[in-house]
């Protein structure tokens, strides 16, 4: 009998949803990596203009497979909109970072106004990658953008010090600051389902307990996603964790509140919690998203063995679905092309259902 294979999207989707799927998923946050498959391309064109965003994404797509396509941008997409100086890499394959931050003092927060994605910072290219990618694969592959949450971004329009600081001593100012950025952020995500995107890589970095207590997150910062998620219904959002000490309970809490938060995403070959770990806490209620380690086996292991750790990965988390392959974050761009091939192939090889 001919088995039927899923399309990127319905196996995406099955794992999302704990249904199970042909095969494991593989979602590859390529991001700089990505760059380097269209002649020409460099991080400043890839970063400023989305037909190029889109382009790199459809040729790595192309090339290498995997099961999603991945927009990823600098930091500076959004704080653009509220004055933040970019600086250019200094080197070829690092992102352009951000310069001067406008926030200084506690009374900087209420001068931000909500921008809008259509015209303000670089929100744009999100739109136009989104729909040049969605137009073109319509409903086979997933389109997903990573975009940092309001509290996220408040580290970006303010020092991580300054605005730990104003936690303390500001409490009011800063909340002030992160409700127009939470409007900022809800709107833009609608605005990237509105062409096209399915999922929302949710960069929540600081909800890890090597930067914030979880009462301060769960006060600052806990708030503005929930009101994030509920105000962006149709959009998939996977929380990603950074750090190396990622807050689960409250992820898991925003899963079982918001039909929309699905997943986590996370370094589960560098954090405290290791993929067989979470799988048995919490994988039953969340999707997990990981089981390569992007600092370490992609960039430097051999295909053997990049292939070895999916297929323990697989082995750990691939039992009732509920899971994605994938890096712990985005790939160096120095990562051989081969292996990121060997990731896909091992996937398919280790991870059929
Ligand atoms: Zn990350």
């Amino acid at each position: 009998m001919l088995s039927m294979e899923m399309t990127s999207m319905q196996r995406f989707e099955a794992a999302l949803n704990h249904e199970t799927p042909d095969y494991v998923p593989v979602s590859l946050f390529g991001g700089i990596f990505e760059v380097h498959f269209v002649p020409g391309m460099d991080v400043v064109r890839y970063g400023t203009s989305g037909e190029n965003m889109a382009k790199a994404h459809i040729a790595f797509y192309e090339r290498i497979g995997g099961d999603n396509i991945y927009c990823l941008s600098d930091m500076g997409l959004i704080v653009q909109g509220w004055g933040v100086r970019m600086k250019l890499p200094s080197e070829p394959d690092i992102h352009m970072a951000l310069g001067k931050f406008p926030v200084k003092e506690p009374g900087d927060w209420e001068k931000l106004e909500v921008l809008d994605p259509k015209v303000d910072g670089r929100m744009r290219l999100y739109l136009d990658a989104c729909r040049i990618c969605s137009e073109k694969y319509g409903d086979s592959v997933p389109v997903g953008v990573s975009l940092p949450s309001p509290f996220t971004t408040t580290t970006h329009v303010c020092s991580m010090e300054e605005t730990l600081v104003h936690m303390m001593t500001e409490p009011e100012a800063l909340k002030k600051g992160l409700k127009t950025i939470t409007d900022t952020v809800a709107e833009f995500i609608n605005a990237c389902v509105a062409n096209g995107a399915y999922f929302a890589g949710y960069l929540v970095t600081r909800a890890s307990w090597e930067i914030t207590t979880e009462d301060q997150y769960r006060e600052f910062g806990a708030p503005s996603d929930e009101e994030v998620f509920r105000r962006t219904p149709s959009m998939v959002n996977i929380p990603h964790i950074c750090g190396t000490e990622p807050m689960f309970d409250l992820v898991n809490e925003w899963k079982t509140k918001h039909k929309n938060v699905k997943a986590i995403s996370w370094w589960d070959r560098g954090a405290k919690s290791n993929l067989k770990e979470v799988k048995e806490k919490w994988g039953k209620s969340l999707a997990l998203m990981a089981g390569i380690d992007h600092t370490n086996t992609l960039p430097s292991g051999t295909p053997d063995e990049i292939a070895a750790e999916v297929k323990d990965s697989c082995k750990t988390a691939m039992a009732g679905g509920g899971f994605v392959l994938a890096p712990g974050c985005e790939v160096s761009p120095k990562t051989p092309w081969a292996n990121m091939r060997a990731c896909v192939n091992a996937a398919r090889r280790y991870g059929k259902y």
